[in-house]
């Protein structure tokens, strides 16, 4: 008999750190973890004909519908599903339509949600740095470079993205919102939210995550 493995997505807003908790998670359960928009960049990076799509729907204005991923996305955690037995999922489902997608493969046994205050999420996204030559992503609060504003790899000026404002940060988090209110009611009627509190340290994040797992 084969043991049942976790079934998790993962959802929280820009700068809650659910991928950084993601990652340990995976690891720490031994499952893959599916980062959605890594997905679709190797997807692009391969030249596929599916990829070639992705690239001009992206390039006009980054949003998929759910016709345009769901396919691909279904089919991602269905063979991650038959190698693995289980996954942690990032950056999907992100509608009704796509959370109907992914249950048709497989019903999350847990989906975890980082939570944080919107003057947090501006607060962490208003101090995030990318260096100006090969795009490393800093933040000054928590994940300062080594010294000053420059790139711990290269030594180049970190430079704040133009879409980094608070207008910009607050702007997603509308979108955000509207697009996750229902996900959260869906999985709270199915009993799988796990609702975390995002604000302390990764460390203390971390130790809730944990337990749901204890
Ligand atoms: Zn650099």
């Amino acid at each position: 008999m084969q043991e049942t493995k976790p079934v998790i997505i993962l959802l929280g807003p820009q700068g809650s750190g659910k991928g950084t908790q993601g990652k340990r998670l995976a690891q720490k359960l031994d499952l893959p973890y599916l980062e959605t928009g890594q997905l679709l960049r190797d997807e692009i990076a391969s030249g596929s004909e599916l990829g070639n799509r992705f690239a001009s729907i992206i390039n006009s204005g980054w949003h998929l519908e759910d016709e345009d991923i769901n396919a691909f996305m279904k089919d991602t955690i269905h063979q991650t599903l038959v190698q693995f037995g289980g996954f942690a999922l990032d950056g999907f489902p992100r509608s009704i339509g796509q959370a109907d997608a992914s249950d048709s493969v497989a019903l999350p046994s847990h989906v975890i949600l980082i939570d944080i205050p919107d003057e947090e999420s501006i607060r962490r996204l208003s101090a995030r740095r990318q260096c100006s030559v090969d795009g490393k992503i800093y933040n000054m609060i928590t994940n300062p470079p080594k010294q000053g504003e420059v790139c711990d790899e290269c030594g180049a000026k970190l430079i704040q993205r133009a879409d980094d404002t608070k207008e910009g940060i607050q702007k997603r988090l509308d979108w955000y919102h509207k697009d996750t209110k229902p996900l959260i009611e869906r999985y709270a009627k199915q009993g799988v939210l796990h609702r975390i509190d995002g604000t302390p340290s990764i460390q203390e994040v971390e130790k809730s995550v944990d337990k749901i797992f204890s």
